[in-house]
């Protein structure tokens, strides 16, 4: 693939809906030399996430975002796995609790299947798998890949952040990712660390 450069990345298509996402990858990349538009201001369906692997539907929503406004894009795929549980809920983290399941009925869902799991065995991270197309048909697309460890509380603690934030515990910071200023958690989540590897292949 030719490198890209700073003229072929400057504008660039952010390839999700979800507001969560929107919020911290706007963070994430503000300052730089790009321009990054969300796709809800080009109007663009929503993909049909039919992969079974987060670098599946990742390119899925990539090429979709392209495809409908002819400009490069980025899509990230994440989710949750959780080890107790066989890595579910995996690539269907934000259907966990049904098709258009709200962010809250999903971390229920997961507290009851949990039920009965010892702290020791609640073990689970946030995956994350960001593409960056620079066109629909682009045949290589670049792919990052980064993973969060922490674990599953009890109840829900703290109000930032989205999904899964307030049940996943992390180690290092002694609190839920719902509770770390969003400066750090966009420092060191799976979502902050594999854009970070995107942006080294993009040098920018
Ligand atoms: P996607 O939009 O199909 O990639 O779904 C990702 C889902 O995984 C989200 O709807 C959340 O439920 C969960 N998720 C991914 N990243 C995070 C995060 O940083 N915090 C909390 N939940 C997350």
């Amino acid at each position: 693939m030719p490198e890209p450069d700073k003229k072929t990345v400057s504008r660039i298509v952010l390839a999700t809906g979800n507001q969560g996402k929107v919020r911290e990858m706007s963070q994430l990349l503000s300052g730089l030399v790009l321009d990054i538009v969300p796709q809800s201001e080009f109007d663009v369906p929503p993909a049909d996430e039919t992969g079974l692997t987060f670098i599946e539907n990742a390119i899925i929503k990539a090429r979709n975002a392209a495809h409908y406004t002819g400009l490069p894009a980025i899509a990230d795929d994440s989710g949750i796995e959780v080890d107790a549980l066989q890595g579910a809920p995996g690539i269907y983290s934000s259907r966990y609790a049904g098709a258009s399941a709200t962010d809250e009925k999903n971390r229920e869902k997961l507290l009851a299947d949990l039920q009965g799991i010892d702290e020791s065995e609640r073990t689970a991270r946030f995956q994350c798998v960001i593409v960056y197309m620079q066109h629909e048909n682009d045949p290589t697309p670049l792919v990052c890949q980064s993973a969060w460890e922490g674990r599953i509380l009890f109840e829900s603690l703290g109000v930032g952040g989205f999904g899964y934030d307030p049940v996943f515990y992390v180690p290092t910071h002694c609190c839920t990712s719902a509770e770390l200023p969003k400066d750090e958690k966009n420092r060191i989540s799976h979502r902050g660390q594999a854009l970070q590897k995107l942006l080294a292949s993009l040098k920018v």
